[in-house]
């Protein structure tokens, strides 16, 4: 052998993991009374970090589904094959009870278990997660029509993962989906031009285009059409209950930017049969009852994509050497480390909150349906804001390798713009949050009571909760400065969780870097004094290096 192919300073492949190794996410669990999940959580992170569950969300993403209009003999199938690695991700994702499965499970803490198990297998492949997190979006909307739910919703909850078009009632366990986008609007759905005619038997006859429709192998979709009483909200199978298939026309999949695993679809309602659910006239309003769950999956979905980013970007520094020393060990590195850590941190910490909360109104507490009202809309603004930010900068810590299909990061960074743009694109997610601020007065005391548990701890802290309730009493302009306000809302938010529940470590760089005067827009920039040995010291979690880096910053 040449000695020009002799290997040297490339890191050993990142595999063999627990991807929910995370003190942040395992204190999370705990505390938003999940603890009894923990075992599970854990092995199903040790599957998501194998080396097969790696593989298999590779070659889901990059063997894309491919569409079937027609069969040989001329017929319309409309179809949609998947690579069998799409289906083993889907397999494990449902038997794991990711799907609905909480909203049958009567135990404390369901909802919180299956978010933190959702944010650490979806760390294989995001794309497979859209169904999922679809399907368990689902229920609350559904529930709005209770014979419909009473049909769907153990089936929807099985935790058998039975692919294929067939009479919905006589598979073993489904899969939903939703068909709101059109052509001229996603975010202003009132524009929506599909329409929804009665028919003798009750049901609907429905005719239409749908531009964005994800996962289109679903059995079923939540759709909105204008019916004779105003924008309704309508179930419509892929299959009927005769057996035939409801006209629902696969027009093209889109050739999207990520989440490639994913197939979504443009497709045309031809005459298709639907069910009304909820009251005729009312579709956003019941919709929005699946839209707020897949929007807290955007927030679960950015954050174990921040998770992986971290652990690849600390992996590679733990190994690799630059200019005589490991890079882990550069005070360059340690403070862009720290900071993705850091990031990391608050973006569980407060999406394990907003599980905790989902999981508390599931159970009637209405306190905590105001908070989550108001926190949610703003932490889908920040989080999913800041997650192709994290993941870039987190691929820049591979250098070259991370540009690379082979590392991975291309597909997280590719990913990440999808959470925001999805279930509410940034200024809609805001101007929805300034919307809760303006109609739910009871929301905004809510989210102020949790900030005020800890006044008087940090005073970088109080003194940005006093901005805040300057920023919120001055009305004018508000659109225009939606996002200003909804950032420092969410700050606020994040620091005052981390005071409370995090690590101090962590809590201090926080409110150091992101509350107190010293901010700057980029990662790695840390100031001196904070405690960044430890802060990476959590950021490596359980079986990481023994050479880590356990050095305060400057020191
Ligand atoms: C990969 C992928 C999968 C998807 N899957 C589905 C699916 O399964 N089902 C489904 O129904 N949809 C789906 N969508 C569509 C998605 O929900 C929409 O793209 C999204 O809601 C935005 O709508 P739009 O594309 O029409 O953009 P627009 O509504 O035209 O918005 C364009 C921009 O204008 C901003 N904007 C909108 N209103 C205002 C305002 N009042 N003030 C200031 N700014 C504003 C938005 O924030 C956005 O940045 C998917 C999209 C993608 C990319």
């Amino acid at each position: 052998m040449p000695s020009t192919h002799e290997v040297t300073n490339q890191v050993p492949p990142l595999v063999d993991f627990d991807a929910a190794d995370h003190p942040a996410l395992l204190e999370g669990l705990r505390r938003e009374g999940a603890g009894w999940a923990e075992d599970e959580l854990r092995a199903l992170g040790r599957l998501a970090g194998s080396a097969q569950a790696q593989e298999w969300g590779r070659l889901a993403e990059r063997h894309h589904p491919v569409l079937h209009t027609h069969d040989r003999w001329g017929h319309r199938v409309d179809e949609v094959e998947y690579d069998p690695a799409y289906h083993e991700l889907m397999r494990v994702a449902v038997a794991n009870g990711l799907h609905a499965a909480p909203w049958l499970d009567d135990r404390p803490g369901a909802h919180v278990a299956r978010a933190a198990k959702l944010l650490t297998w979806g760390q294989t492949d995001a794309g497979h997660t859209c169904p999922i997190s679809m399907t368990y979006a689902v229920v609350p909307a559904l529930r709005h029509q209770p014979d419909l739910a009473r049909a769907y919703e153990p089936l929807l909850a099985s935790t058998e993962y039975d692919f294929g078009l067939r009479e919905p009632t006589t598979k073993r366990g489904l899969i939903a989906g939703m068909s709101m986008t059109e052509k001229q609007g996603g975010s202003d759905v009132r524009a929506n031009t599909t329409t929804a005619t009665l028919n003798d038997d009750g049901t609907f006859r429905v005719v239409g285009h749908k531009w964005f429709t994800s996962a289109p192998m679903s059995d079923f979709f939540l759709t909105l059409a204008q019916a004779p009483g105003g924008l309704s909200c309508f179930l419509l199978p892929r299959v009927l209950p005769d057996g035939s298939r409801n006209p629902i026309r696969l027009q093209r999949l889109k050739d999207k930017l990520g989440n490639r695993s994913n197939a979504s679809a443009e497709i045309e309602y031809d005459d298709a049969t639907g069910w009304l659910v909820g009251e005729q006239g009312r579709g956003v309003r019941t919709i929005i009852d699946m839209v707020n769950m897949t929007r807290l999956d955007c927030v679960l979905g950015t954050t174990g994509g921040m998770l992986i980013g971290l652990r690849n970007a600390t992996h590679h520094a733990t190994h690799r050497s630059a200019f005589g020393a490991k890079l882990v060990d550069q005070p360059a590195m340690v403070n862009v480390l720290a900071d993705l850590a850091v990031e990391t941190e608050a973006a569980l910490t407060v999406a394990m909150r907003l599980a905790g909360a989902v999981d508390r109104v599931s159970r009637g507490d209405e306190q905590e349906a105001l908070f989550r009202r108001l926190a949610l809309a703003v932490t889908k603004y920040w989080v999913c804001k800041r997650g192709p930010m994290h993941a870039a900068e987190a691929l820049e810590c591979l250098g070259g390798n991370g540009y690379v299909e082979e590392s991975g990061m291309p597909r997280l960074y590719r990913e990440m713009p999808l959470l925001s743009i999805w279930e509410g694109s940034g200024n809609v997610a805001a101007l929805d949050a300034l919307r809760a601020m303006a109609t739910a007065p009871m929301a905004v005391e809510a989210v102020f009571a949790e900030l005020d548990a800890v006044h008087g701890v940090d005073d970088r802290l109080d003194q940005a909760v006093i901005g805040l309730r300057k920023e919120l009493g001055d009305a004018d302009d508000i659109q225009y400065r939606a996002r200003r306000l909804v950032e420092t809302m969410a700050l606020c938010l994040q620091g005052a969780l981390l005071v409370r529940h995090g690590d101090p470590a962590v809590a201090d760089a926080f409110c150091a870097s992101r509350l107190g005067g010293d901010r700057s827009g980029a990662f790695g920039t840390l100031p001196r004094g904070l405690d960044t040995g430890r802060i990476l010291a959590r950021a490596y979690g359980a079986g990481a290096p023994t050479n880590s880096n356990s050095r305060t910053a400057g020191s």
